[in-house]
């Protein structure tokens, strides 16, 4: 049976952390004895961190949807040469739809207003 961390915090609430099947009565932080085992745990965890940042990438200026196929395709590239990790590419790729369908939304908004624009001045010549 699992019993918890016996000690006592500042708030005078105890831990409730599991205890260490060691027989001591404290969790992994409370345990005098465990010490190196967090530290490592905390190095270790500090590595898997690192290891799961993205990758430092040039920019790529985005400022109209004539820019998005530029973007895929230096992230096919990338992909093909293996400097990009798959789930970078990934989201790339998602974003990268959503921005197509921002500027299409955009543009079709602008065509509406247009046509508006267009409509309202025939009825006042009319
Ligand atoms: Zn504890």
């Amino acid at each position: 049976m699992t019993k918890n961390c016996k000690q006592i915090l500042e708030n005078s609430n105890s831990c409730g952390s599991y205890a260490m099947n060691d027989g001591s009565g404290f969790c992994i932080s409370h345990n005098p004895a465990a010490r190196d085992i967090k530290e490592l745990a905390v190095k270790k965890g500090g590595f898997a961190i690192k290891k799961q940042a993205l990758p430092q990438l040039p920019s790529i200026e985005i400022q109209s949807k004539a820019d998005v196929p530029r973007l895929l395709t230096t992230v096919i590239e990338e992909v093909r040469h293996g400097t990009i990790d798959l789930k970078s590419a990934n989201t790339l790729g998602y974003l990268a739809g959503i921005l197509i369908k921002a500027y299409e939304l955009t543009d079709m908004q602008e065509k509406i207003e247009e046509i508006e624009r267009i409509v309202l001045e025939r009825k006042r010549t009319y």
